[in-house]
């Protein structure tokens, strides 16, 4: 028996095809496409303008790969709730949303584990479990969406996993949430964060897509950032800033570069100078963020507001992130709660 087919994961002119191949009728395809997309319908049986017959042969011929929320956590004021992911094979992710001035941003995530093992960051110290798909990766946006009631603004890629690692997935996903007859997020709505993977950034400036690349820089001189950062030593800043150059050529657009602030680390006037150096020549932004210790305890927002200060005095723009979630480890650096449960090769 062939494969069933993730609905959820199929792009307008696919669905097309897919609507054809049934012997259904060309309109059939928007119809489902926006009831999976605009509507968010959690299950084939939500498409009601198919009648019962013809979602009984949908349910045979595909599925809806969808997560479901195992598990929430928010912190006092509401402002940041951590929702824990559960996938169809049991593994779980985690996405966090933030609000603010009546806006919603979600941070996803696009691998179940991570492979590069940053010094600071919970996810890294998982270890890699696998690629998500590009349903699950909408999903994420839908099923908090649903639950919340609320249309979500604004979507990060920024959660676990290295995004350019898992680069169809991801680039899929991207063209389900912003197809215009689904969800409609505009590109620009959307920042795809990644800890330097040259290649992707390459094919990313060749999309001629208008959505934000964040760059996880972390320090300014190769030593610092491969001590903390091991996939440094693969893409050096030299040629990672010279990417980020070639990208900014064809893209035109403003890079946002995410500074996490390790007291004693990261945070000399050596950086600063260095930093000051590498971006010469580049539209950029600085985002300051305060360490969130992995294994709790206070984030250290006085070494970021130091380090805010010398950027102002090297004459670097930079925005200081208010720490958000960390009371309920969900702020930057902290997704591998321990319900992950994941069982992780090795
Ligand atoms: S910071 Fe990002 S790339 Fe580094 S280990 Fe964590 S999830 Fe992976």
């Amino acid at each position: 028996m062939a494969a069933k087919a993730d609905a959820l994961a199929l792009l307008p002119k696919e669905m097309q095809t897919f609507v054809a191949d049934l012997g259904w009728e060309p309109y059939r395809a928007n119809q489902i496409f926006k009831r999976l997309h605009a509507k968010m319908a959690l299950s084939i049986d939500e498409i009601s303008e198919l009648s019962l017959a013809m979602r009984a042969l949908l349910k045979q011929k595909a599925v809806i790969g969808y997560p479901v929320i195992a598990g929430r956590t928010a912190s006092r004021e509401e402002a940041t709730i951590k929702f824990l992911l559960r996938l169809a094979d049991g593994k779980n992710i985690e996405a966090v949303l933030m609000h603010y001035n009546n806006r919603s941003s979600l941070c996803i995530s696009s691998q179940v584990g991570c492979s590069l093992g940053c010094s600071f960051c919970a996810t890294g110290g998982m270890g890699f479990s696998r690629n998500m798909t590009a349903p699950e990766i909408v999903g994420e946006v839908y099923v908090v969406a649903r639950a919340l009631g609320r249309r979500i603004n604004n979507i990060l890629y920024m959660g676990m996993g290295e995004p350019f690692y898992n680069y169809e997935a991801v680039m899929r996903s991207i063209r389900l949430l912003t197809a215009p007859e689904g969800y409609g997020l505009s590109q620009r709505q959307i920042t795809v964060s990644t800890c330097g993977i040259i290649p992707g950034i390459e094919r990313l400036a060749a999309e001629s897509m208008q959505i934000r690349l964040a760059v996880s820089l972390h320090a300014a001189t190769d030593e610092v950032r491969s001590a903390i950062m091991p996939v440094n030593r693969i893409y050096p800043l030299s040629l990672l800033i010279s990417a980020c150059k070639e990208y900014q050529a064809r893209a035109g657009r403003r890079i946002t570069f995410e500074y996490t602030v390790i007291p004693g680390i990261n945070d000399g006037p050596d950086q600063i100078r260095a930093l000051a150096g590498l971006l010469k020549g580049l539209k950029y932004h600085i985002n300051v963020i305060p360490l969130n210790p992995v294994g709790g305890g206070k984030p250290g927002l006085r070494e970021a507001s130091s380090f805010s200060k010398a950027l102002d005095n090297a004459g670097l723009i930079y925005t200081l992130r208010r720490s958000r979630g960390t009371t309920i480890g969900g702020g930057c650096g902290q997704l591998a709660d321990k319900r992950l449960g994941n069982r992780l090769p090795g």
